[in-house]
């Protein structure tokens, strides 16, 4: 398909005109293509050659507006470091619709309703870094929204230094938020927050649409897709830093790329986001962090839910389904087949030797992923490799009782542990060139980003320890 034909679906339009508000997108001076994701493109159809097309940054940056197209914002609340904010939304961005059940929505696109004392732009730095990492997620198999494609441009704006502006055209199968539910419940608009639930049950749980009970158990899935979201950040190590109630995706995605990390050393404290000096946002945090967000949104639900029936599903999130999901999640990682109870034992002492051994954490369990019985590379890699001695033992015990080979173990943990993960220091050096006009970097981290399991031994030295003065680098909200 080329740009030409894309066919727009709108059917959030069909929602109470209070979901919304319809507005223009603000074109960026002199606007230049920065990058072209052609994973993203096949998504949607779209021809790999719109690389080419001039047209292609037209769309980005609202000068061509394909035919039926309305761009819109969408309203919502949230949470922010436990704050209730009653009127956020989308206060830089444009939805144009979907296309094979992807909203495609702009990003640094302008002011619009919500904007509030914001400029309605992003800068070149934050852009790059969301464009670059929800690729780099999926491709480890996170939950994520995506992005088709980023411009930049010679528009200036004020952050920390000066920047430029740049849009990137993100796409998700939803981009509702826990913070839409808050919007209307917090107003008491209950009509609204119903038809809102049916919207999402139809468009993202359409399997149960025709269930009785379907408000509660959408609610359960809500928490089960949660669960498995964040199990799966602290498996790969990253760190999010803004786990405010507005970027906590109703259908279980990573959304929102700020200020994130991934972490380099392992370490349970880090605070990727140097605005959170409480640490209300560290790795460790997360899991906590999850529970919180879904007490609010239970809040939120509590006009058309049971809450008594929603505060035990909490219960369970804290008692086992995080943590089930939490330890299948680790087990995969060090390539267990069999499910025993000891294997809880075995995790939360490997936490305990990664926080005492300074190590890096992919290095680790890339490394581990080549396990033979030999130690000596695992204690290599650590600052205190003393406090891996013992849990090997332990590890070396567990695996007896495996029944999958040696070289089946090894060939599934080295398609589950990546050898590549894009790093905070990896990115500042993409953002470092692209100021300058040349977007190398972006292609090549695009390339690591989209083959993280694979040797690629000509970017091997992106996949070593993390160079010491770059170590858990951490950015501010500012974007
Ligand atoms: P975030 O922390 O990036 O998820 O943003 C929180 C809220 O602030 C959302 O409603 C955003 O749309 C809004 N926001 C952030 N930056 C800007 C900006 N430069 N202009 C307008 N709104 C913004
Ligand atoms: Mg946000």
């Amino acid at each position: 398909m080329t740009l030409n034909n894309l066919q727009f679906q709108s059917k959030y339009l069909s929602l109470d005109s209070e979901f919304y508000n319809i507005t223009q997108m603000e074109p960026l001076e002199e606007p230049y293509l920065i990058s072209f994701n052609p994973y993203a493109a096949k998504l949607i159809d779209l021809d790999a050659n719109t690389v080419d097309n001039p047209k292609f940054i037209e769309l980005l940056n609202g000068t061509y507006i394909p035919k039926g197209v309305k761009p819109f914002s969408m309203c919502y609340a949230g949470h922010q470091f436990s704050h209730y904010a009653s009127r956020l939304g989308d206060g830089r961005a444009h939805n144009l619709g979907s296309i094979n059940g992807w909203h495609l929505q702009t990003k640094g696109s302008g002011e619009t309703l919500y904007s509030r004392t914001a400029d309605g732009r992003a800068a070149l730095p934050s852009s790059i870094r969301e464009y670059l990492m929800s690729e780099a997620m999926h491709h480890i198999g996170i939950p994520t929204t995506r992005a088709l494609g980023i411009i930049g441009s010679k528009t200036k704006l004020l952050r920390n230094n000066i920047e430029t502006a740049a849009i990137v055209m993100r796409m998700s199968p939803s981009w509702v938020r826990f913070g839409t539910f808050e919007y209307f419940s917090y107003f008491k608009e209950y009509d609204k927050l119903k038809s809102l639930t049916d919207y999402v049950i139809t468009e993202s749980y359409p399997h149960l649409e025709k269930e009785e009970d379907r408000y509660f158990k959408f609610f359960t899935e809500v928490l089960e897709r949660t669960a498995s979201l964040i199990a799966a950040w602290q498996g790969i190590g990253f760190c999010h830093g803004v786990m405010n109630t507005d970027n906590m995706s109703i259908t279980g995605l990573t959304i929102d790329y700020g200020p994130y990390a991934m972490l380099d050393d392992f370490d349970y404290g880090f605070v990727c986001n140097a605005t959170d000096k409480a640490g209300r946002y560290a790795y460790g945090e997360q899991p906590n962090i999850s529970y919180w967000n879904l007490t609010k949104l239970s809040k939120a639900l509590t006009p058309i839910i049971d809450k008594e029936r929603m505060q035990k599903k909490l219960d369970d999130y804290g008692a086992f389904i995080y943590p089930n999901a939490y330890i299948n999640v680790m087990r995969k990682k060090l390539g267990l087949v069999l499910t025993l109870e000891e294997d809880k034992q075995l995790i939360t002492n490997l936490v305990g030797a990664l926080q005492d051994a300074y190590v890096d954490y992919t290095l680790f369990f890339r490394t581990l992923s080549r396990y033979d019985g030999e130690r000596m590379p695992l204690f290599e890699l650590a600052m205190n490799p003393i406090p891996f001695d013992s849990w090997l033992n332990l590890y070396d015990a567990r695996l007896k009782k495996e029944t999958l080979s040696q070289q089946k173990r090894q060939d599934m943990m080295l398609k589950t542990n990546p050898k590549y993960i894009l790093k905070n220091y990896m990115l500042e050096k993409a953002i470092f060139l692209a100021r300058q006009g040349n977007f190398t970097m972006v292609e090549t981290l695009l390339h690591i980003a989209t083959h993280p399991f694979d040797e690629l031994p000509e970017f091997k030295h992106f996949a070593g320890d993390t160079p010491e003065e770059y170590k858990n680098l951490t950015l501010s909200c500012s974007s």
